[in-house]
C-alpha cells in the first residue's frame, strides 16, 4: 500500500523528470548552443514561486546567429516540396499528441493552468499543425487573359522570408504553434523568442521537430530576459523579412515602428477588452457556462476573457446570482493537483494588478463578492471574484483585467448594449448570449470586433480565421487565410502568345 507521502514524492519525481528533458540552451541552425559559464534567466512554478530551471540568456548577437541560420537555410526550404513540408508538420503533430501528458504538465509548471487546461492547449496547439500540414499542399495562385490586351496574368505565392516569431506566457505552447505551423507550410524560416517566463514550452518542440524531419536552420529559438534590445537586433537586420508577434498593445505598437524601418510584413495578436452581452431572451443556464468558461479559463489570462459582462437589467440580478454561485464552488490551487480548477496569475505583478482593478472599483462604490473557498497562501493566486454596480468610469471596464474577476453592468436595450460593447479601443472578440436568431446576426455585424461568440464561450479554433481589430491587431492566425500571413504574392505579366 503506497502512502500519500510516496505518492507525493513520486509525483516531484516526475516533475523534476520531464523538466530536466527539456533542452535548455538557444536552438541555433539545428545546434544547442549553450556557452559554459554564459549567462542564464530563471523559470519558476508561479504555483509556488520555486526555481524550476535555468536557461540561457541570450543577447542581440546570439539573436543574430540565430537570424544567420535562419537566412542560410532560406532558399533550401523553400525549394523543399510543399508535401515534404507538410509531412514534417503532420510527423510533428503525432509527436506531440504521443508525449501531451508530460507537455501539460510541463505547461503547468511553468505557467501554472491547471492539468486539464493545460493538457486542452497542448491538443490545440498541436492542430495547428495537423491544420498547417494540410494547407501547406494547397497553396495556389491563377492565370488569366487580360481584359483588355493579348497578355497574361500569372499570379504565383511564394514565402515571405525569414521571420521573427514573439510569444506571450499565456498560452506558451499554442502561440508558438499557431505561427511556427503555417511558416513552416509556406517555407519560411525563423527565429522564435518565447516569453521569458515560459521558455521550456517551446523549447521543447526543437528536438520535437528535428525527429519529425524539419532541416537544421528552419526553426531557431533564442531565449532572454532582455527582449527589448534582442527583438531591435533582428527588426534591424534588413534580411529578416517579417514579425509575428503576439502580446500586449503596448509592446505591439513599439514594434511595429520599429518594423516600418525595413516596411517589414507584420501580423499583430494584441490585447482584448471584450464584452460580453446576455441578452433577455438568452438562455440563462447556457450564458452562466459560457460565461465561467470566458472568464475563468486560464484564470481569467486571456487575450478573448470576457472582461466587460453587460447583461439585461431585467435577467441582471438572476444571471449575476448563478454565476456567483458557479465562482464560488471553483477549486483553487496548484495546477497540478487535478482537482484544481482555477491556476496562480503569472506573478506578484499580475496580482497587483488585478488587486488594484478591484480596489479601485470597489473605492468608486462597486460590490466586490470574493469567492469562499480557501486560496494559497504561497504563490501568486487571486480568488475568483465578482463585482457588480460598477460606475462607468472603474478602471475594469477600461483595462485588460487578465485575472479571474467578473466585472458585470447592465444595460436596457439593444442600442446601449452594442454602443457599450463598442466603446473601447480594443477589438479583438464579443460574445452576445441571445434566443433571437435575426438579433444575434443583426450585432453580429454591428459589433466591432474580428471575432464574435454567439452562445459560446470559446471561439479559438485552429481551422477559424482568429484576430482582432481596432488596437487588437492587424492579420489573422489558423483558417484558410492563415498560411496568406507567411506568402508574398507575385504577378508575372506575359506578353501575347
Ligand atoms: P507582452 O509583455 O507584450 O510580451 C509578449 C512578448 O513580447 C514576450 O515574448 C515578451 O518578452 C516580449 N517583449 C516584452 N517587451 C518587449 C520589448 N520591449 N521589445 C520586444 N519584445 C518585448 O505581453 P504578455 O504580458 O506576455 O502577454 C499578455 C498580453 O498578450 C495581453 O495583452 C494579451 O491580451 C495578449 N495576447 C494576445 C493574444 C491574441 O491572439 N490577440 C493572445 C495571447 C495574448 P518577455 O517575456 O521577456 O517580457
Amino acid at each position: 500500500m503506497i502512502t500519500e507521502h510516496e505518492e507525493q514524492l513520486v509525483a516531484t519525481a516526475h516533475e523534476e523528470q520531464v523538466v530536466a528533458e527539456v533542452p535548455k540552451g538557444l536552438y541555433i541552425g539545428g545546434q544547442w548552443v549553450r556557452p559554459p559559464g554564459g549567462p542564464s534567466l530563471s523559470v519558476a512554478d508561479p504555483a509556488t514561486g520555486r526555481s524550476l530551471a535555468e536557461v540561457a540568456d541570450a543577447e542581440p548577437r546570439e539573436a543574430l546567429r540565430a537570424l544567420d541560420a535562419a537566412v542560410a537555410a532560406q532558399e533550401s526550404f523553400a525549394g523543399m516540396r510543399p508535401r515534404d513540408r507538410g509531412e514534417i508538420l503532420r510527423r510533428s503533430y503525432e509527436l506531440i499528441i504521443e508525449r501531451q501528458d508530460d507537455l501539460a504538465l510541463l505547461m503547468t509548471l511553468e505557467m501554472g493552468k491547471p492539468l486539464l487546461e493545460a493538457r486542452a492547449e497542448v491538443a490545440y496547439a498541436a492542430e495547428f499543425f495537423r491544420w498547417f500540414a494540410e494547407e501547406a499542399v494547397r497553396v495556389d495562385g491563377g492565370y488569366a487573359a487580360a481584359p483588355a490586351s493579348d497578355a497574361r496574368l500569372l499570379v504565383m505565392r511564394q514565402p515571405v522570408g525569414p521571420c521573427l516569431l514573439v510569444t506571450p506566457w499565456n498560452f506558451p505552447m499554442a502561440m508558438g504553434t499557431r505561427k511556427i505551423g503555417p511558416a513552416v507550410a509556406a517555407g519560411c524560416t525563423m527565429v522564435v523568442k518565447p516569453a521569458e517566463q515560459t521558455p521550456l514550452s517551446t523549447l521543447v518542440l526543437a528536438d520535437l521537430m528535428t525527429e519529425a524531419g524539419l532541416p537544421p536552420g528552419v526553426l531557431n529559438i533564442i531565449t532572454t530576459s532582455d527582449p527589448g534590445p534582442v527583438v531591435s537586433a533582428l527588426l534591424a537586420d534588413g534580411r529578416l523579412r517579417k514579425l509575428s508577434f503576439t502580446g500586449s498593445t503596448e509592446v505591439g505598437t513599439d514594434l511595429l515602428s520599429q518594423a516600418a524601418r525595413h516596411v517589414l510584413r507584420v501580423s499583430m495578436e494584441l490585447g482584448g477588452n471584450a464584452p460580453f452581452l446576455v441578452f433577455a431572451d438568452a438562455d440563462l443556464d447556457e450564458a452562466v457556462e459560457g460565461a465561467v468558461i470566458a472568464k475563468m479559463r486560464n484564470a481569467g489570462q486571456a487575450c478573448t476573457s470576457a472582461n466587460r459582462f453587460l447583461v439585461h437589467e431585467r435577467v441582471a440580478p438572476a444571471f449575476t446570482d448563478r454565476l456567483a454561485r458557479r465562482m464560488n464552488d471553483l477549486v483553487v490551487g496548484r495546477g497540478t493537483d487535478p482537482r484544481v480548477q482555477v491556476g496562480p496569475l503569472i506573478d506578484r505583478a499580475a496580482q497587483a494588478k488585478v488587486s488594484g482593478l478591484v480596489a479601485d472599483a470597489a473605492h468608486r462604490g462597486a460590490t466586490v463578492r470574493r469567492a469562499e473557498g480557501p486560496v494559497p497562501t504561497e504563490g501568486t493566486f487571486y480568488p475568483p471574484t465578482l463585482v457588480t454596480g460598477i460606475p462607468s468610469q472603474a478602471r475594469v471596464h477600461h483595462e485588460e483585467i487578465f485575472g479571474p474577476v467578473a466585472a458585470v453592468a447592465t444595460f436596457e436595450d439593444e442600442e446601449e448594449a452594442v454602443r457599450r460593447a463598442n466603446d473601447t479601443s480594443h477589438g479583438l472578440v464579443a460574445y452576445a448570449y441571445t434566443g433571437d436568431l435575426r438579433r444575434a446576426l443583426r450585432i453580429s455585424e454591428r459589433l466591432e470586433s474580428g471575432m464574435v461568440g454567439l452562445n459560446t464561450g470559446l471561439v479559438s479554433d485552429p481551422a477559424a480565421p482568429f484576430g482582432g481589430v481596432k488596437a487588437s491587431g492587424i492579420g489573422r492566425e489558423g483558417g484558410r487565410i492563415g498560411i496568406l500571413e507567411y506568402l508574398e504574392t507575385k504577378y508575372v505579366a506575359i506578353g501575347s502568345l
